[in-house]
């Protein structure tokens, strides 16, 4: 089909979802670092995952050695409802950039959630359920990760609690009446429901929250309560696994029609779409069958690849988590009040980290105003409204088609548009009335919570 004039929307048939996930960290020489048990020092092991994690999930959190993980039936069932998710060729922006570059972009927004954050949600809700668990705790930032999980929840009729980073909450009240709706019970985090909460207010009363601070509660609560396990929406590896869908189903896209991806963009917070993206190519990349460039964009805010360190570092505020090599700007790193919420988290995926240190993947990170300007621009000739987070990716796929369209080369773009940004309304309007700032932290900032940052394991 290579001289087939490609569609603008590459849709795959049913039977040609994938049926299996793929694990990266099969194919990586050398694996991710292991999570750490704080007061040990050593390896965690999957008894002591298990009292907070669902057992099912803590078996794909250690597994680095199956490179094909099946997907069960109810929750394939469950995926035909919104997927397969199509690859669009970007037509109209290629037109508008004048680029001999050719665009392509993997579409996770077609879903109530409004994000690719359903893709793992449903699957870590199958788990609990099959585990006979009464119900989960969570937290979220900007509301995709708390609406996919609700779905999923009510889908299974499993209770869902979810501690909301209290500036969201407030900024965002019809994301919590969508989690409502669906039957999740919602609290500003933090709260004087948990002992951190308490501990958290006490120090800082005016605080307007922080993911790390909403997941510290959120394990508190799951700890707290017979029957009941915590989940997490980003960062571990298993959320990496579950959104291997995404990469899977565009390579057998692209492949329909003869397309080969040159450069593979997608932006990251703590890298589950990006690596559920381009895992399946950096198999390939891996295993010597074939060369990608692969760029991880993140905010110029909150730059974790870019500006942070490569350590063992908490995953969340009160420290009740298991320790992550990654790179991190240190758990007590504050983000500025940026619009791009799902990118806020100081840490990124372990997987994604490694992949980095070894140099296998770039990363870039940019300013929140040059994002918005993109996302304008990709709105008003593709139609959709992107998500504050996705306009990251767009941003970078924008500058490498111009890089194209200087240099002559034909090259194949791919990245990932996550979502849309329907909630998000605040952030446009500040960006169209011409409001909205840049704010990059100084090194003295970065430096004083990389500071902070524990001397463990290496
Ligand atoms: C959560 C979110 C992200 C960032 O999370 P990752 O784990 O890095 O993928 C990006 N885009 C959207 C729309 C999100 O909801």
């Amino acid at each position: 089909m290579a001289n087939e004039k490609i569609p603008y929307k590459i849709y795959l048939e049913e039977s040609e979802m994938p049926k299996q996930w793929y694990n990266v960290r099969a194919d990586m020489k050398k694996k991710p670092a292991p999570l750490l048990n704080p007061s040990t020092g050593k390896p965690v092991t999957a008894e002591e995952l298990s009292r907070v994690f669902c057992e099912e999930l803590v078996k794909q959190e250690l597994d680095d050695t199956s490179a094909y993980i099946d997907i069960p039936e109810e929750i394939r069932e469950f995926y035909k409802m919104y997927r397969p998710s199509p690859v669009v060729r970007a037509y109209c922006l290629e037109k508008q950039l004048d680029t001999p570059a050719k665009i392509y972009y993997k579409f996770e927004g077609n879903n109530t959630s409004g994000s690719h954050k359903l893709n793992s949600a449903i699957a870590q809700a199958y788990y609990a359920k099959q585990q006979g668990l009464k119900g989960v705790t969570t937290e979220t930032g900007a509301g995709q990760w708390g609406t996919a999980l609700s779905m999923a929840c009510s889908y299974f009729g499993l209770d869902c609690q979810v501690y909301m980073v209290k500036c969201s909450y407030e900024q965002k009240p019809f994301r919590r009446e969508v989690m409502r709706t669906y039957g999740a019970s919602i609290t500003p985090s933090p709260s004087e429901t948990t002992g951190v909460g308490r501990k958290i207010l006490e120090e800082f009363p005016d605080t307007k929250g922080s993911l790390g601070c909403a997941i510290s509660e959120a394990v508190e609560a799951a700890s707290a309560q017979e029957g009941y396990r915590y989940v997490l929406g980003s960062v571990l590896s298993q959320v990496l696994l579950h959104q291997t869908v995404i990469g899977l189903e565009a390579k057998t896209a692209l492949e329909k029609y003869g397309v080969k991806p040159d450069i593979i963009i997608g932006c990251a917070g703590g890298g589950s779409n990006l690596g559920g993206l381009i895992s399946p190519f950096m198999g390939e990349k891996l295993r010597g069958e074939a060369d990608y460039r692969f760029i991880a964009v993140e905010p110029a805010s909150c730059p974790s690849l870019t500006r942070g360190k490569y350590v063992y570092d908490f995953c969340d505020t009160g420290k009740v988590c298991p320790l992550q090599k990654m790179y991190t700007l240190g758990s007590s790193f504050m983000p500025s009040a940026n619009h791009a919420g799902g990118l806020r988290y100081h840490g990124m995926s372990s997987v994604l980290s490694e992949l980095y240190d070894q140099g296998l993947m770039e990363a870039v990170s940019v300013e929140q105003t040059s994002v918005f300007a993109a996302a304008q621009q990709f709105a008003r000739v593709e139609g959709i409204l992107p998500a504050p987070e996705s306009s990251h990716a767009i941003r970078v796929a924008i500058d490498e088609a111009l890089r194209c369209k200087e240099t002559g080369e034909e090259k194949n773009i791919l990245f990932g548009l996550t979502g849309t940004g329907y909630f998000d309304m605040y952030a446009y309007a500040a960006f169209n009335d011409g409001k909205m700032g840049d704010y990059i932290p100084t090194d003295e900032e970065i430096a004083v919570s990389l500071g902070r940052i524990p001397n463990i394991g290496d």
